[in-house]
């Protein structure tokens, strides 16, 4: 770290950027406020929060960009045991979560055809190509990411991460710390548990000399505090989809979940969701749903098509369909209780190990059931994803499944999370089509 890199850091994130970001939110919530500036026919206004939330996601890839010879960097998998990195005031940048960025913004196609030209082939996960076509090409719609010092892979998403961290390693010349979590087909035995957290404790060593700084555990417990804190608020913004109408879709969750995953342990995403969270009880109040007019409500199960959110969103809206939940973002709510401040450690381990792709299909069967219930819809979207098979495996039997024992219709649609390559806009809307006059909207 250099003292130049810290004065950059400190000009370009906290004066001037941060000024500019501020501007730039004051002046989205006052066009907001204007009566003029929603006409949607079948939505509600956005949330009032959402410039915010353009405000701490613009600022996240800000600090990436001058966090070189400021802070130290860790790119890492959605998955990982972010709490001690936080701790170490190291900086996370998310492959996962930058893709879908560049999904949402159509560049991903671009950087998937430069990684497939330098050799990757097209049946890698698109999240992974996104990234290395970003890297080898040099481009970004954030600027600039920042070099990672170290490289943190957890499996308990899929093997795909293994070899891609493998790949950025072998790149960028960078240590690569590998938490390996053990498959569950039931709760975690208790030598799962003490694997992972030996795995974590092992990796604190090589973070603290990457840090340059010893591990406060005091530090470490009030960050898992604030993750247990942020992922509660979570939980509830995503239970808000029960009411009727919902005051949220599972689109509007798609883009709120930017801060629970990569901003989780920080003071300023418990905040957002607190506001945010008070907002839709405003609503719900109110008796406003995202929908104008919510007739037909619908569960959605693998990762959102992100280059179509809007143009799913709107097709459903116009037929009264509100997506009101998803297994998706649920997985970021569903473990909240799991966590345990006074056991930073130990509650990080059994977290890590337990998430929705790092367990049996027949726990997803069990999700989408109660979910069913829970938010009483009448029909499940099955995303047949391409790209993802951990989540996209043994959605055929489930979809028989849910249509026989849980009693509602499910759809599968094929396509993928980041590839518009693997997408037909007129086969998925003739399946959706037929599926909501099946639902007789
Ligand atoms: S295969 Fe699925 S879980 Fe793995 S990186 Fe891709 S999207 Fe994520």
């Amino acid at each position: 770290m250099s003292a130049a890199g810290r004065l950059r850091y400190l000009f370009g994130v906290h004066i001037a950027g941060r000024a500019a970001l501020r501007f730039e939110r004051l002046r989205s919530e006052h066009k907001m406020r204007s009566r003029e500036s929603w006409r949607h026919r079948h939505l509600e206004r956005p949330l009032d929060v959402s410039p915010r939330l353009k405000e701490l996601i613009s600022r996240h890839y800000l600090t990436g960009r001058y966090a070189n010879g400021a802070r130290k960097v860790a790119w890492v998998t959605s998955g990982a045991p972010i709490e001690v990195l936080t701790a170490l005031n190291i900086f996370p940048i998310y492959p996962e979560n930058h893709g879908a960025v560049c999904g949402i913004r159509r560049t991903a196609e671009e950087y998937c055809k430069h990684a497939e030209a330098a050799g990757y082939s097209r049946d890698l996960c698109s999240y992974a190509r996104t990234d290395i076509g970003s890297i080898l090409s040099g481009k970004t719609p954030v600027g600039r990411l920042p070099r990672p010092d170290v490289l943190i892979c957890c499996t308990n998403i899929c093997q795909t991460v293994l070899y891609w961290y493998q790949v950025l390693a072998h790149h960028f010349g960078v240590p690569l710390v590998i938490i390996d979590t053990p498959f569950l087909y039931r709760e975690a035995p208790s030598h799962a548990v003490a694997f992972v957290k030996n795995q974590i404790e092992d990796s604190i060593p090589v973070l603290e000399r990457i840090a340059g700084r010893s591990l406060s555990h005091g530090r470490l417990r009030d960050v898992t505090r604030m993750s247990r804190d942020a992922c509660e608020l979570w939980l509830r913004i995503v239970e808000s989809g029960r009411m009727k109408p919902s005051p949220i879709t599972a689109f509007d969750q798609f883009i709120h979940l930017a801060p629970i995953v990569e901003m989780r342990g920080h003071r300023y995403t418990v905040d957002y969701y607190a506001s945010m969270l008070r907002e839709l009880n405003t609503r719900v109040g109110r008796g406003m749903g995202a929908l104008k007019d919510e007739r037909k409500r619908l569960l959605w199960d693998n990762l959102p098509i992100w280059f179509r959110v809007r143009w799913l969103g709107d097709l459903l809206a116009e037929r009264g369909v509100s997506l009101v939940a998803s297994t998706y973002t649920n997985a970021w709510a569903e473990l909240a209780d799991m966590i345990d401040p006074e056991r930073p450690l130990d509650s990080c381990a059994s977290v890590y190990l337990h998430p929705i792709l790092n367990r049996g299909t027949g726990h997803k069967l069990e999700t989408m059931k109660r979910m069913i219930d829970y938010y009483e819809v009448d029909g499940v979207l099955l995303h047949s994803d391409r790209s993802c098979k951990p989540y996209s495996i043994g959605q055929l039997p489930q979809r028989e499944s849910l249509s026989s024992e849980a009693g509602v219709p499910a759809l599968l649609i094929e396509a993928d999370h980041n590839d518009p390559r693997s997408f037909s806009e007129e086969q998925v809307r003739n399946r959706l089509d037929a599926f909501l006059e099946v639902l007789g909207v």
